[in-house]
């Protein structure tokens, strides 16, 4: 039985689990935006990953129970050569509603033929945590790598099939979740932030 409640700003189940495993062994309930009615619907426009999870993290807070945490996250990919695009926009890169086939197309295109050290790139994740009496705390986590030329494996999603991680000549789709979890932004964000929650 757990003392505190952390509620993710998500009601993604996928994302919501994956943050649940990575948080394991910590004295909070993990649960969903759905158990304060869904995520509100807010404009992601702040302009860097810590703006727009603090956007999240804020309009869940308006929402929830005054004694749980919230934490939304932020995340996508900055590519060197591309002067940190797609950055905020990873979602939307080729277009409001864009398909990861269709970001990833507009990717290797603006990439062109560059040779593999101007192709160096990272994943980048932000959480934001938002406490019980309004304290607001973020968390970094990035994930360094390069772009591939053409697009292979079938596992993950969004820019995975190009994104080779350092120490790795495979993509994060070949290499499959359970490399990709000991290394992903997402994990060593998640790490700082159970760091942090081990001892509440
Ligand atoms: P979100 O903030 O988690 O919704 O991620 C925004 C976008 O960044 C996604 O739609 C993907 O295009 C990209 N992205 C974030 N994390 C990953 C990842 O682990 N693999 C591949 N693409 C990612």
């Amino acid at each position: 039985m757990s003392d505190y409640q952390l509620i993710i700003a998500s009601g993604n189940a996928h994302k919501v689990e994956e943050f649940e495993q990575l948080l394991d062994g910590i004295n909070f309930e993990v649960s969903s935006a759905e158990v304060c009615g869904g995520m509100p619907d807010v404009d992601e426009n702040g302009g860097s990953f810590v703006a727009n999870a603090q956007i999240k993290a804020e309009a869940l807070r308006a929402i929830a129970p005054k004694e749980a945490w919230v934490m939304a996250d932020d995340s996508g990919l900055e590519v060197d050569a591309l002067d940190g695009a797609p950055g905020v926009y990873s979602a939307r890169y080729a277009g409001e509603g864009a398909t990861d086939e269709a970001n990833v197309a507009k990717l290797l295109e603006a990439l062109g033929d560059l040779p593999r050290e101007q192709r160096t790139a990272r994943f980048r994740c932000v959480l934001c945590v938002i406490d019980e009496i309004g304290l607001i705390t973020h968390y970094d986590g990035s994930c360094e790598g390069h772009i591939a030329t053409v697009p292979t494996g079938d596992s993950g999603f969004g820019y995975d099939p190009v994104f080779i991680p350092e120490g790795y000549n495979k993509s994060f789709a070949e290499l499959g979740e359970a490399v990709k979890g000991q290394l992903s932004h997402r994990a060593k964000a998640a790490e700082w932030l159970k760091d942090t929650l081990k001892d509440i």
